[in-house]
């Protein structure tokens, strides 16, 4: 079954930072098309909504943080699409907590070549997954080393199944984390995707770009967690069409990752406001979209985590909502 995505259109203009901590964008990218709910929040953030003064972030500049984040490309202006609001259908919260589901002890053993096939959209769980009450977490990004790491403990710690899908650019956070999360990706409790190397908005770059930013990416997770990401990516900023995805086919990457509920975190937001998005989109069968770029939500942990067991609900990975291997890299 083809899901699809959200197209994005480029209108509008960016506006200076409001409201404090939160900056909005005129709407800059809409979503005319797929998921529900486009009329988007547009958030961003800018040096002076993370608290960061001229004088510090020149101090940053100085340490080469500044140039860490340009060779990841992160850009703020274009990020209105992680905090798209979409309205998951209306579940019951009444069910008992049960727990989790076991780990998958299908540990790979060799890395599979990559599987072309064709390209499919996927931002939301089937039927079986929302009978079953479950919910993929997919985490991005991870250019905060504070996140990555609570991310890493709290999945150490509680069991909680996880896809994560960070930037290798980042891996200067990521690869000490591997000691950690190495054994938790070979039990199937925690998955990892492939989100670019760079971040970079796929639609603007040439084709062997595309492909070299995929192919960057799945290397640097092979060499780090001994693992593949085929066939899953998500394109920075959701931002893709149908040449990214044939793109990302051809090399074995079918699934693009899109989601359907969003904590909003790949800005700074307000404890509060997230809370209240992760009470709006925790819902059966959601793909939810969070960032570990912030710390507000590693100070909301266990706030989360009381959501997901009072109502029922069983965080899985990719693999386990949507049946795909790490042994074959596809769909099984
Ligand atoms: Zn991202």
């Amino acid at each position: 079954m083809r899901l699809q995505g959200p197209r994005l259109i480029r209108r509008g203009r960016r506006v200076p930072c409001i409201m404090g901590e939160i900056c909005r964008i005129m709407p800059f990218y809409s979503m005319p098309t797929a998921l529900p709910n486009p009329g988007a929040h547009d958030i961003m953030t800018c040096p002076h909504c993370l608290g960061i003064d001229r004088r510090s972030l020149l101090g940053l500049l100085g340490l080469g943080v500044a140039s860490v984040l340009a060779g990841c490309d992160i850009k703020p202006d274009r990020a209105a699409t992680a905090a798209n609001h979409v309205h998951p259908s209306p579940q019951s919260t009444t069910t008992a907590p049960t727990p989790p589901p076991s780990p998958s002890t299908a540990a790979p053993t060799a890395i599979p070549p990559p599987a072309r096939g064709p390209s499919q959209v996927i931002s939301q769980g089937q039927p079986a997954a929302v009978a079953a009450r479950q919910v993929a977490i997919t985490i991005d990004d991870g250019y905060c080393a504070e996140c990555a790491k609570a991310y890493a403990a709290l999945a150490q710690a509680t069991g909680i199944h996880i896809t994560f899908n960070p930037n290798g650019c980042y891996g200067y956070i990521w690869t000490p984390l591997a000691k950690t999360l190495k054994p938790l990706i070979e039990s199937g409790q925690v998955q990892i995707g492939n989100h670019t190397f760079n971040h970079r908005w796929l639609t603007d770059l040439a084709d062997t770009q595309i492909t070299a930013q995929l192919e960057q990416n799945e290397e640097w997770i092979e060499q780090t967690y001994g693992i593949t990401a085929r066939p899953w990516w998500r394109p920075p900023y959701g931002a893709h069409d149908e040449r990214t995805d044939e793109l990302a086919a051809s090399i074995g990457y079918t699934n693009v990752l899109m989601w359907n509920g969003s904590y909003g975190d790949s800005t700074l937001l307000r404890p509060r406001v997230l809370l209240n998005l992760a009470r709006e989109y925790l819902h059966p069968g959601v793909v939810m979209l969070g960032h570990a770029n912030h710390p507000t939500v590693s100070h909301l942990f266990p706030q989360i985590a009381e959501i997901i067991a009072s109502r029922g609900l069983h965080p899985v990975t990719l693999d386990e909502m949507f049946g795909t291997s790490r042994s074959t890299g596809r769909s099984t």
